[in-house]
Protein backbone atom coordinates (compact mmCIF):
# COMPACT_ATOMS: atom_id res chain seq x y z
CA UNK A 1 0.00 0.00 0.00
CA UNK A 2 1.07 3.47 -0.73
CA UNK A 3 2.58 5.11 2.39
CA UNK A 4 2.18 9.10 3.23
CA UNK A 5 4.87 11.01 5.08
CA UNK A 6 2.34 11.39 7.44
CA UNK A 7 2.73 15.95 8.24
CA UNK A 8 1.02 18.00 5.12
CA UNK A 9 3.88 20.52 3.68
CA UNK A 10 3.01 23.69 2.52
CA UNK A 11 3.99 25.31 -0.67
CA UNK A 12 3.76 28.82 -0.34
CA UNK A 13 3.61 31.40 -3.28
CA UNK A 14 6.13 28.73 -4.89
CA UNK A 15 4.70 26.19 -7.54
CA UNK A 16 8.16 24.01 -7.65
CA UNK A 17 8.59 21.23 -5.65
CA UNK A 18 11.50 19.07 -4.92
CA UNK A 19 10.97 15.40 -5.12
CA UNK A 20 14.31 13.80 -4.72
CA UNK A 21 12.97 12.18 -1.25
CA UNK A 22 10.32 11.15 -2.93
CA UNK A 23 12.16 9.86 -6.10
CA UNK A 24 14.26 7.53 -3.66
CA UNK A 25 11.11 6.13 -1.89
CA UNK A 26 9.04 2.99 -3.23
CA UNK A 27 6.65 3.52 -5.96
CA UNK A 28 2.96 4.12 -4.97
CA UNK A 29 4.72 6.13 -2.53
CA UNK A 30 3.04 9.67 -1.95
CA UNK A 31 3.47 13.26 -0.08
CA UNK A 32 1.19 15.83 0.59
CA UNK A 33 1.15 20.13 0.05
CA UNK A 34 -1.11 22.72 1.35
CA UNK A 35 -1.14 24.87 -1.72
CA UNK A 36 -1.12 28.66 -1.27
CA UNK A 37 -0.82 31.25 -3.30
CA UNK A 38 -1.29 35.06 -2.88
CA UNK A 39 -0.87 35.96 -6.60
CA UNK A 40 -0.66 34.07 -9.74
CA UNK A 41 -0.26 34.96 -13.32
CA UNK A 42 -2.00 32.90 -15.37
CA UNK A 43 -1.51 35.35 -18.67
CA UNK A 44 -0.58 38.76 -18.78
CA UNK A 45 -3.64 39.84 -18.12
CA UNK A 46 -5.38 37.16 -16.27
CA UNK A 47 -3.61 37.57 -12.72
CA UNK A 48 -5.36 35.33 -10.22
CA UNK A 49 -5.42 35.56 -6.19
CA UNK A 50 -5.84 33.98 -3.04
CA UNK A 51 -5.36 30.44 -4.60
CA UNK A 52 -5.95 27.47 -1.96
CA UNK A 53 -5.91 23.91 -2.45
CA UNK A 54 -4.22 20.72 -2.07
CA UNK A 55 -1.67 18.89 -4.21
CA UNK A 56 -0.81 14.92 -3.62
CA UNK A 57 1.59 13.78 -5.19
CA UNK A 58 2.59 10.20 -5.90
CA UNK A 59 5.53 8.02 -6.82
CA UNK A 60 5.28 5.90 -10.06
CA UNK A 61 7.56 3.87 -11.40
CA UNK A 62 9.19 6.32 -13.58
CA UNK A 63 7.28 9.76 -13.05
CA UNK A 64 5.15 11.33 -10.64
CA UNK A 65 1.37 11.76 -10.80
CA UNK A 66 0.71 15.46 -9.24
CA UNK A 67 -2.72 15.44 -8.16
CA UNK A 68 -3.85 19.52 -7.65
CA UNK A 69 -7.11 20.53 -6.53
CA UNK A 70 -7.49 24.23 -6.03
CA UNK A 71 -9.62 27.72 -5.81
CA UNK A 72 -9.37 31.36 -6.35
CA UNK A 73 -10.28 34.17 -7.65
CA UNK A 74 -9.67 36.10 -10.68
CA UNK A 75 -10.47 39.69 -11.51
CA UNK A 76 -12.42 40.16 -14.64
CA UNK A 77 -14.56 42.57 -16.76
CA UNK A 78 -18.22 41.39 -17.12
CA UNK A 79 -19.29 41.23 -20.67
CA UNK A 80 -22.66 42.74 -19.93
CA UNK A 81 -21.92 45.90 -17.36
CA UNK A 82 -18.18 45.92 -18.17
CA UNK A 83 -17.44 46.64 -14.50
CA UNK A 84 -14.40 44.61 -12.95
CA UNK A 85 -15.36 41.53 -10.53
CA UNK A 86 -14.06 39.02 -8.84
CA UNK A 87 -14.72 35.78 -11.00
CA UNK A 88 -14.16 32.51 -8.29
CA UNK A 89 -12.93 29.18 -9.92
CA UNK A 90 -12.14 25.76 -9.06
CA UNK A 91 -9.97 23.44 -10.99
CA UNK A 92 -9.06 19.80 -10.62
CA UNK A 93 -6.44 17.93 -12.30
CA UNK A 94 -3.95 15.76 -13.03
CA UNK A 95 -0.46 16.52 -14.31
CA UNK A 96 2.44 13.38 -14.79
CA UNK A 97 5.75 14.46 -14.47
CA UNK A 98 8.38 11.98 -16.48
CA UNK A 99 11.98 11.73 -14.61
CA UNK A 100 14.95 13.37 -16.80
CA UNK A 101 17.27 12.36 -14.80
CA UNK A 102 17.90 9.15 -12.46
CA UNK A 103 17.94 10.37 -9.06
CA UNK A 104 20.02 7.52 -7.55
CA UNK A 105 22.66 6.98 -10.80
CA UNK A 106 22.70 10.72 -12.27
CA UNK A 107 21.92 8.60 -15.65
CA UNK A 108 20.29 11.11 -18.13
CA UNK A 109 16.78 9.43 -18.52
CA UNK A 110 15.82 12.49 -21.42
CA UNK A 111 16.48 10.05 -24.26
CA UNK A 112 13.71 7.51 -22.84
CA UNK A 113 11.28 10.38 -23.04
CA UNK A 114 12.73 12.24 -26.04
CA UNK A 115 9.69 13.93 -28.03
CA UNK A 116 7.36 13.21 -25.68
CA UNK A 117 5.60 16.56 -25.54
CA UNK A 118 2.52 14.87 -23.62
CA UNK A 119 4.52 14.53 -20.43
CA UNK A 120 5.80 17.24 -18.11
CA UNK A 121 9.84 17.00 -16.74
CA UNK A 122 10.92 16.68 -13.09
CA UNK A 123 14.15 19.16 -13.95
CA UNK A 124 18.20 18.28 -12.94
CA UNK A 125 17.24 19.65 -10.08
CA UNK A 126 14.55 16.83 -8.98
CA UNK A 127 12.26 19.83 -9.02
CA UNK A 128 8.83 19.44 -10.61
CA UNK A 129 6.60 22.71 -11.48
CA UNK A 130 2.69 22.90 -11.65
CA UNK A 131 2.80 26.31 -12.92
CA UNK A 132 2.26 25.75 -16.11
CA UNK A 133 -0.18 22.84 -15.66
CA UNK A 134 -2.29 25.15 -13.26
CA UNK A 135 -2.42 28.02 -15.53
CA UNK A 136 -3.55 26.26 -18.23
CA UNK A 137 -6.39 25.11 -15.90
CA UNK A 138 -7.10 28.21 -14.84
CA UNK A 139 -8.01 29.88 -18.47
CA UNK A 140 -9.76 26.72 -19.58
CA UNK A 141 -12.29 27.00 -16.64
CA UNK A 142 -12.73 30.84 -16.69
CA UNK A 143 -15.94 31.72 -18.33
CA UNK A 144 -16.15 32.89 -22.16
CA UNK A 145 -18.03 35.37 -21.21
CA UNK A 146 -17.70 37.05 -17.76
CA UNK A 147 -20.83 37.61 -15.93
CA UNK A 148 -20.45 39.70 -12.57
CA UNK A 149 -23.94 37.53 -11.47
CA UNK A 150 -27.58 37.59 -10.63
CA UNK A 151 -27.25 42.07 -9.49
CA UNK A 152 -25.47 42.32 -13.04
CA UNK A 153 -27.43 46.48 -13.78
CA UNK A 154 -26.84 45.14 -17.52
CA UNK A 155 -25.48 46.73 -20.59
CA UNK A 156 -27.37 50.00 -21.02
CA UNK A 157 -27.89 50.18 -24.96
CA UNK A 158 -29.65 47.21 -24.70
CA UNK A 159 -32.32 48.18 -22.10
CA UNK A 160 -33.02 51.23 -24.30
CA UNK A 161 -35.08 48.86 -27.14
CA UNK A 162 -36.48 46.59 -24.57
CA UNK A 163 -38.68 49.47 -22.92
CA UNK A 164 -40.96 49.37 -26.16
CA UNK A 165 -41.62 46.22 -25.90
CA UNK A 166 -44.20 46.07 -29.31
CA UNK A 167 -42.16 47.39 -31.65
CA UNK A 168 -39.35 45.19 -31.38
CA UNK A 169 -38.93 43.51 -34.49
CA UNK A 170 -40.13 46.81 -36.44
CA UNK A 171 -37.35 49.16 -35.51
CA UNK A 172 -34.68 49.07 -37.90
CA UNK A 173 -30.86 49.69 -37.37
CA UNK A 174 -30.58 53.47 -37.93
CA UNK A 175 -33.74 54.18 -35.43
CA UNK A 176 -32.02 51.75 -32.44
CA UNK A 177 -28.86 53.58 -33.14
CA UNK A 178 -30.53 57.08 -32.87
CA UNK A 179 -32.90 55.38 -30.06
CA UNK A 180 -29.50 54.67 -28.47
CA UNK A 181 -28.42 58.26 -28.84
CA UNK A 182 -31.33 59.57 -27.58
CA UNK A 183 -31.08 57.52 -24.41
CA UNK A 184 -27.71 58.34 -23.68
CA UNK A 185 -28.07 62.21 -24.24
CA UNK A 186 -31.13 61.89 -21.31
CA UNK A 187 -28.59 60.07 -19.48
CA UNK A 188 -25.82 62.81 -19.49
CA UNK A 189 -28.21 65.29 -18.83
CA UNK A 190 -29.51 63.22 -16.04
CA UNK A 191 -26.22 62.93 -14.81
ZN1 LIG B 1 -22.17 42.85 -14.97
Amino acid sequence: MATDSGQQRELRNDTAVNVVGLLKSQTGDTRSYRLRLDTFEADRETIARDIVGDVRLTRLRDAIIASVSATGVVPLTCARCLREYDQPFEVEFDEEYRQTVDVRTGVDLEDEVVDDELFSRIDENHELDLREPLRQEILVVLPMRPDCGPDCPGPDVLEVGGDDGASDDLVDERLAALASLLAEDQRNETN
